[in-house]
This record gives C-alpha cells, sequence and structure tokens, in this order.
C-alpha cells in the first residue's frame, strides 16, 4: 500500500491488488516505529496521522523472572517522534489507502487475488488475477512483490496440549477463547533469499525478508523498503534502480532477520542454564543502558 501511495504521488499510473475484501485481517502487529512515523512526517501526513486513536510508548519495559526492568527507551532518538504508536495495522492501511485514493494515478482492487505471474521472453511482464468477475490480466512496466509471508499456520494445532503446564494466565485465556476466534500464525522467518529482482519484478516487505516478530520491526522494515525504492526509481533507470535499492536494503533487513531470531532464541530458551545466564546477564546490564541499546536497536 505505501509503495502504491507513494508511486502515484509521484504520478506513475499504479494499481494495487489486495485479496481479501478489506484490511481487517488476523494481527499483525500494531507497533509503529519511529523510523516509519518519520517517514509519515517527511510524507506531511503525520498530524492527520496522530489524530487517528493510538497509543504512544516512549519506553517498554519487559518482565525478567517476575522482575520489570526497562528494555527499551525511545526518548533519546534524533528523530521526530521519540516513541513508537501502537495502533492496528488495518487503521493505518486504511489511512494511506484513503490518501492515496486522493491521487487519479491510483487504483486499488480489494478481492483480487494474484493467481500466477505473466512471462515474456522469461521476464515478468504482468499478473493473472481471479477477481470476483473471473479472471484478468494486468500487465505492468514494474511489478512489486509485496504479498507478504506465506505461512498460514496449522489450524489442527491443540493449543491446550501445546501450552500445557504454562503459567497463569495462559490456560484461563485459552479456555476463555471460543475457536472461531483463534487465529493459527506460524511464526517464522525466510532463510536469505539469492536476489530481490529480476527484470521488472522487485520484491519489498515480508515477501523479501520475513522476520519473527520479536523486535516488532517487520512493518517498519517493509517501509523502509519502499521509502528505498522509491529514491531510487526517481533517480535511476529501473535496472539499476532495483540494483542500488537491493544493495542499501538486503544487508540491514537480513541483519534484522537474525537479530529477531536471536532475541526469540533467548527469550524462549528451554534450556536451564541459559535461561540462568540470561537472567543473571539481565539483571546485572545497567537498565538505562540496555534500555538506551534497545531503543536504537527498535528503531
Ligand atoms: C504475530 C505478528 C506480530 C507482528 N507484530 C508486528 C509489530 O508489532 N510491528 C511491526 O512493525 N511488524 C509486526 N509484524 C510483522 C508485520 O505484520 C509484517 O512484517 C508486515 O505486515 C509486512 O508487510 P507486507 O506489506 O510485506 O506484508 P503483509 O502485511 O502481509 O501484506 C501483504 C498483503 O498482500 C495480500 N496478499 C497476499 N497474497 C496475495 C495475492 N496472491 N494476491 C493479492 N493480495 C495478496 C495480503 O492479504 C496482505 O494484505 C508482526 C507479524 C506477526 C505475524
Amino acid at each position: 500500500m505505501m509503495a502504491g501511495y507513494l508511486l502515484a504521488r509521484a504520478g506513475v499510473e499504479v494499481v494495487v491488488l489486495e485479496k481479501h475484501p478489506d484490511f481487517n485481517r488476523d494481527f499483525r502487529g500494531d507497533t509503529i516505529h519511529p523510523s516509519t512515523l518519520e517517514l509519515m512526517h517527511e510524507l506531511r501526513l503525520l498530524d492527520e496521522f496522530l489524530e487517528l486513536p493510538h497509543q504512544e510508548a516512549r519506553e517498554l519495559h519487559a518482565v525478567i523472572n517476575g522482575h520489570v526492568v526497562p528494555f527499551a527507551d525511545f526518548t533519546h532518538l534524533p528523530t521526530r517522534c521519540q516513541f513508537i504508536a501502537l495502533m492496528p495495522q488495518w487503521d493505518f492501511l486504511n489511512f494511506l489507502a484513503g490518501h492515496a485514493k486522493q491521487f487519479p494515478a491510483f487504483a486499488l482492487h480489494m478481492q483480487h487475488e494474484v493467481v500466477d505471474l505473466i512471462f515474456e521472453n522469461d521476464r515478468v511482464a504482468g499478473v493473472r488475477v481471479k477477481a470476483p468477475e473471473g479472471f484478468l490480466d494486468f500487465l505492468a512496466d514494474l511489478v512489486i512483490g509485496a504479498d507478504g509471508r506465506h505461512a498460514d499456520g496449522d489450524a489442527s494445532v491443540d493449543l491446550e496440549k501445546a501450552f500445557a503446564g504454562w503459567h497463569e494466565p495462559i490456560a484461563v485465556v485459552l479456555a476463555a477463547t471460543p475457536a472461531s476466534a483463534r487465529s493459527y500464525l506460524d511464526l517464522r522467518d525466510l532463510p536469505p533469499l539469492p536476489r530481490w529482482h529480476s527484470g521488472r519484478h522487485v520484491l519489498v516487505g515480508d515477501a523479501a525478508h520475513a522476520m519473527t516478530p520479536n523486535m516488532g520491526q517487520g512493518a517498519a522494515q517493509a517501509l523502509l523498503d519502499v521509502a528505498a525504492l522509491r529514491d531510487e526509481l526517481a533517480a535511476k533507470p529501473r535496472a539499476e534502480a532495483f540494483r542500488v535499492y537491493e544493495r542499501s536494503r538486503k544487508r540491514p533487513a537480513e541483519r534484522i532477520v537474525r537479530q529477531s531470531r536471536a532475541i526469540g532464541r533467548i527469550a524462549q530458551t528451554a534450556n536451564p542454564l541459559a535461561a540462568r545466564l540470561r537472567d543473571t546477564l539481565a539483571r546485572h546490564t545497567p537498565a538505562a543502558l540496555m534500555a538506551y541499546q534497545m531503543g536504537r536497536v527498535l528503531r
């Protein structure tokens, strides 16, 4: 959506295809990081955006072995917003879609599922789409793959069994949640892809670098991708723009994928020795230092 907004704003004709009828999907996080808020400011959308219902977290705290410790502090960041905004992702997407629709070059087609790529001389030249009225072909000079991660989870998982023996309130929450209200998401990341682009086709966001949500950074990284892609496409021919975009974004995004996985591994370790070492380190690292550093990492 952000890629569509940015391109349409620059006068490029753009069609965004979304397979669902709305953006009100499974929970996919609700943190909007200072780097994203900076982009919104650059687009002159920040003030209006912050009028939407949200909460602002200038510091995050974690509970380690029953102790509440400062975890991340955003108040020292050299950004306009020194906080994380908490807002459902669908509010963010609806806000962007509303603004994008003001550009004559922008079109959003809901319930249009991309089912195949169309090739011309071995190069992607468009997409085939399943729409309510049947199958449609969209040809384009540029195809951005922003279809997220493909891990729908296993709905047959027995959650009561999987979480047996966990501390309260896990069992109480599970018992109070009817099957119809449960959603199943595999929290997996994507191994590094060899390339993010080919011919007229380029990947952004989770499609390029899906990560575990331990750092809540997936959406922020996706938005940094599209801002970088926009800058390169505005300044260079397509092939060079894709190359420079990939060079500038692949390494930082994949570093966050690794950091996120490492944080998950440490936080969820089942090894008692490793858990004790983790807790001791957390207790002895000066709180302010840890919070300062995590604030920079989670920016
Ligand atoms: C449990 C969880 C918590 C998270 N918490 C956070 C958080 O707090 N902060 C944060 O920044 N990130 C968080 N993330 C990550 C974040 O949700 C993703 O990184 C981000 O949404 C990626 O954006 P995207 O546009 O690449 O993909 P998506 O947001 O997945 O968007 C892809 C879109 O493409 C559509 N689509 C898919 N296939 C097709 C198709 N074939 N045809 C047409 N449309 C299609 C989908 O319906 C979807 O609307 C979390 C993720 C999970 C799983």
